[in-house]
């Protein structure tokens, strides 16, 4: 995890990374930190956000044109300002951020440990910079071949970027792993862990490749492979915009991301849904479409939210395709012996494109002969470059930390790609293809009739805020709804919640049922409709305090409950998507009412980049 920024050009650096770290936090707070390197190398670090660095610098003057900062996502030592980026070397030459784990960093320790180092932090971080300082100042070599050396005997996931305080006009980054993106602007250049940071000053950026090391003054990148070859940059143009990546009058990104969900829908499903020509367009499902028919087996790996989007598409691809699919958390996957064969197709679901465990997931899965297919938000991410194809969900920058529009954009993609996969082969009729079209077409506008309904999830959600645990149920393709559910408040709300398959209750989770705990059915009109009405009837009896996610019009559990959250009418293998939209909003306004910060919730960052 972690936000990094780093600047070298012609402006005061501080101002540009401060903003770029704003926008990383999401990343990770547990604390900021900046260096300047003004032939002297100074380092500021707080505990916490980044507003309180901010705030212990008014009035410090910081001129220096080349700087790195840091939002931290602790991994090795608890958060504190001692265990803050950058960190300054034993020798005080070097200062460095890092954004990942440095695995084998207890034997190195224990090297320099040997050679009298003493160590400030209790970082991974710190031991990374002194084995590169001190093949620095042993080898009396340059700091482009320490870090170099350095590299070849890591083992771990970083990116580093570093500052001599002998050469204060030069940047040194490297990576493996996890992200980095460096802007290319007029004499100047921008580095970070996604674009953010970058775009309102140039939008020619270049994505810098595992065991790759950039060498960056402020008119010149120079780009080497660890073997030390030079590797051509391939500069791109950026394809976002800034009000994408700003909260537009919104309390928090998270609302505001909620609300774009009819608008982010709409864009993934546009130039796809072709219901003139009764088509789906997706061309990297087309290009493997015999595989993909073919295919004894779909095996689908995620973690979190992205996981839960898996599940319903488990439901979905067996339904319409009549492949055996699997949904897997891919920490799990990666780390089992798992059997993949020739003739399995990997479908690998990540917002960020960068998540840690996905990818070495995928890699074990592609040694072993799986095609791999990315459904995927951000753009050229890892993710992106390792797949054989894929299909993005166009929702957009996702600044908040729970996701929502992503998670709704990977269910269409999913929608999308089964019902292209079932057209092919035949496995259902046209009738029904068409219908599923016109009631995917349908969503967006159904989702705004959610929206519209905000302040009566709101009223729920304020006489439930007080709840301590809660308890959400489904059952079908509202099964992995309610498993989403509980998910987003208990990361919003840091309430105890759990999602259940509402016919599972009864073996276990029905004995925390007492007339304090709140019970949420998904329970909107699908072939299992009379079943759940019977497994609320189940908790009112032991008094439970339910709440149904019901289909407008439905009035048949208002005897159980009069919070009833009406969704439109839809298909139930269309359903899930519509579903969650007022579970997001429900764990939104708990968080709000408890005073919680939901873009930032504490333990937790965006994209996992560490496994
Ligand atoms: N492992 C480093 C630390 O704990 C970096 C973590 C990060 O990526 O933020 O400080």
């Amino acid at each position: 995890m972690c936000g990094i920024v780093a600047y070298v050009g012609h402006r005061e650096a501080y101002p540009v990374i401060l903003k770029g770290l704003k926008r990383l936090e999401y990343r990770g707070y547990d604390s900021a930190g900046i260096a300047l390197n003004d032939s002297k190398l100074s380092v500021y670090k707080k505990q916490g956000k980044v507003a309180r660095l901010e705030e212990s610098l008014v009035g410090v003057e910081l001129k220096a044109t080349i700087g790195i900062g840091h939002t931290r996502w602790a991994t090795h030592g608890e958060p504190s300002d001692r265990n803050a980026h950058p960190h300054l070397s034993a020798s005080g030459r070097l200062a460095m951020i890092h954004n990942g784990i440095i695995e084998n960093y207890a034997s190195l320790k224990l090297e320099l440990e040997k050679k009298g180092y003493a160590f400030k932090s209790d970082t991974d971080t710190e031991v990374l910079l002194n084995f590169i300082d001190d093949i620095l100042i042993r080898n009396q070599c340059s700091l482009e071949e320490a870090v170099r050396i350095a590299l070849k005997r890591v083992v771990g996931a970083y990116v580093i970027v570093l500052m001599d305080e002998e050469d204060p006009s030069t940047l040194i980054a490297a990576r493996k792993g996890s992200p980095l993106v460096i802007g290319v602007g007029e004499n100047e250049h921008f580095l970070a862990s996604d674009a953010s940071p970058i775009i309102e000053y140039t939008k020619q950026v270049v994505y810098v490749n595992d065991y790759e090391l950039a060498i960056i003054k402020g008119n010149e990148l120079i780009l080497k492979n660890l073997g030390n070859e030079i590797v051509t940059p391939f500069v791109q143009q950026l394809d976002l915009e800034l009000a994408a990546i700003e909260k537009g009058g919104y309390d928090h990104f998270m609302l505001k991301e909620i609300f774009e969900q009819p608008k982010t829908i709409f864009d993934c499903l546009r130039g796809r849904l072709d219901i003139a020509n009764q088509d789906i367009i997706m061309s990297g499902v087309q290009h493997y479409m015999e595989e993909l028919k073919t295919a004894n087996r779909i095996i689908i790996i995620a973690c979190g939210t992205s996981w839960h989007a898996g599940l319903v598409a488990e439901y979905i691809i067996e339904e319409l395709c009549r492949i055996p699919v699997e949904v897997e958390y891919a920490s799990e996957f990666r780390y089992r012996n798992p059997i993949v064969n020739k003739g399995d197709v990997l479908f690998a679901i990540s917002q960020s494109g960068e998540t840690a465990d996905t990818l070495v997931a995928i890699e074990r899965a592609k040694e072993q002969g799986a095609i791999i297919f990315g459904i995927l938000n951000v753009v050229g991410s890892s993710i992106a470059r390792i797949s054989h194809a894929g299909a993005y969900t166009h929702a957009g920058p996702e600044i908040g930390v729970a996701s929502t529009k992503a998670f709704t954009a990977q269910l269409v993609v999913l929608a999308m790609i089964a019902l292209k996969i079932a057209k092919e082969k035949k496995s259902i009729s046209n009738a029904r293809f068409m219908h599923l079209m016109h009631e995917l077409n349908a969503v967006p506008e159904k989702v705004k009739e959610i929206l519209a309904s905000t302040e009566k999830i709101k009223a729920v959600a304020s006489k439930h805020a007080a709840a301590s645990s809660f308890l959400f149920l489904g059952r079908g393709y509202n099964f992995p709804i309610a498993l989403e559910g509980a998910l987003k408040l208990k990361e919003i709300s840091y309430i105890h919640a759990e999602g259940y398959p509402a016919a599972e209750m009864k073996h276990g989770p029905i004995a925390l049922v007492d007339e304090n705990l709140p019970v949420l059915f998904v329970a909107t009109k699908d072939a299992y409709h009379e079943k759940v009405v019977s497994n609320m009837q189940e908790i009112n009896a032991r008094k439970g305090k339910l709440i149904a996610v019901v289909t407008a019009g439905d009035h048949s559990v208002l005897s159980l409950t009069g919070d009833l959250i009406e969704v439109p009418e839809a298909d139930e293998v269309i359903a899930p998507i519509l579903n969650v939209v007022p579970l997001q909003l429900l764990s939104y306004y708990i968080g709000v009412e408890r005073g919680l910060d939901v873009d930032r919730p504490r333990n937790l960052a965006k994209s996992v980049t560490v496994e």
